[in-house]
């Protein structure tokens, strides 16, 4: 697919979806930008809107909740110089074993404009079976008791929760894709398309498309130069046979 011929054809509106160096730990930065970085780089490429989604608090890089009030002035900053940009404060919850199956609880909620959520590599016993079964022969049974375990915490997660964009499905974690999709369709939850992510790939996109979903295309940039990528996810969509008006944050030039 002609990629360039894309980018003339199609743009893409908002990028909900990005980190900044509030994901590190310590000195060690996580995400590259910071949040004025994004911001230009969001104004630069014409974006309507761009997100700040920092990770959860329960990963090794997660934001401080402490640091909320920092973000939020960062984020004001970044609206005085780009006025035409409207800049969220958002995060990338941890799908992990808590009550609401969250690592943001719902006290925590109404400190973001939203909340989207996947999962990571989390110091947590399911997430280091995760990553076994990811990088290692790993055998099949266990791979399948995963597989249901994972689906599991992701639909409760989304039943519980009002939750914007599921991220990267079926990455970092094995997943039984239909039960996920029809979960997604049942909460209105967005299926998100990850420019950086292997998944879900246009495989797992045929299994979504069957279900009443919309579809939104994310750049996950953990650098400012990778704010607002769109077009190999938006390739990878039509590859499946996505119609692109189920993808909400793509129109026609
Ligand atoms: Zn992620
Ligand atoms: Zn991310």
């Amino acid at each position: 697919m002609d990629i360039e011929r894309l980018k003339t054809e199609y743009r893409l509106r908002y990028d909900h979806h990005t980190h900044t160096i509030y994901s590190r730990v310590g000195p060690y930065l996580h995400g590259k930008g910071r949040i004025i970085d994004n911001a230009r780089a969001a104004a630069k490429r014409g974006l309507d809107s761009l997100a700040i989604t920092d990770h959860g608090p329960s990963d090794f890089y997660g934001l401080a909740l402490k640091r909320i009030p920092d973000m939020r002035r960062d984020i004001a900053k970044a609206k005085l110089t780009f006025p035409k940009l409207k800049v969220y404060l958002g995060v990338e919850a941890d799908i992990v074993d808590t009550p609401n199956g969250l690592d943001v609880s719902p006290a925590d909620f109404d400190k973001f404009d939203f909340v989207n959520a996947g999962y990571h590599y989390v110091p947590r016993c399911h997430m280091i079976h995760n990553w076994l079964s990811f990088h290692m022969p790993w055998p099949d049974f266990l791979c399948r008791r995963l597989r249901k375990q994972n689906t599991a915490r992701i639909v409760k997660a989304l039943k519980s929760n009002d939750i914007n964009i599921l991220t990267h499905p079926g990455d970092k974690a094995f997943i039984d894709e239909y039960a996920v999709a029809k979960a997604c369709e049942e909460t209105g939850t967005l299926v998100e398309i990850n420019a950086r992510h292997k998944h879900p790939n246009a495989d797992d996109l045929r299994i979504y498309k069957q279900y009443d979903v919309r579809f939104v295309i994310s750049s996950d940039a953990h650098r400012p130069k990778h704010v607002g990528r769109y077009a190999e996810s938006l390739a990878l969509a039509i590859e499946a046979g996505i119609d692109t008006d189920r993808i909400v944050n793509i129109e026609k030039r």
